[in-house]
């Protein structure tokens, strides 16, 4: 897949506010943010949409759900809840193609979104 925003974030060509890395990931915050705390948490590994997942990214993947639910701790929204999203593909409104989870908390959330 080509590079994407996300891949120059990583490779720290464009700034972004980070506040989690490790070898596996990277967390930030979103420049257009949707809650109180909206972040983004990214594979350094590109996949471009939940489609291309492949059994071998498991340990990837399920390490993006551990690590939002770190830093939820971490600040302390576990026990008052946050929403962990993906969205797959235009339809769901994913526009950069480069899986990412977002972790939004800090004001109530709507349910359904749309
Ligand atoms: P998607 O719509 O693909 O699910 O989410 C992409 C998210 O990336 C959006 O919420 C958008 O605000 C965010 N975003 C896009 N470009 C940048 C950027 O250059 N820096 C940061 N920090 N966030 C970005």
């Amino acid at each position: 897949m080509s590079d994407t925003i996300f891949t120059k974030i990583i490779n720290r060509e464009i700034p972004a506010d980070i506040v989690y890395e490790d070898e596996m990931c990277l967390a930030f915050k979103d420049v257009n943010p949707q809650a109180p705390v909206h972040l983004l948490i990214i594979p350094k590994q590109p996949i471009a949409t939940i489609n291309d997942i492949k059994a071998s990214d498991r340990e990837v993947v399920g390490h993006l759900f551990l690590t939002a639910s770190n830093i939820a701790k971490d600040m302390g929204f576990d026990e008052e809840g946050y929403r962990v999203v993906m969205n797959c593909n235009e339809a769901a409104g994913q526009t950069v193609f480069h899986i990412h989870l977002h972790l939004l908390a800090g004001k109530p959330l709507g349910w359904p979104p749309y």
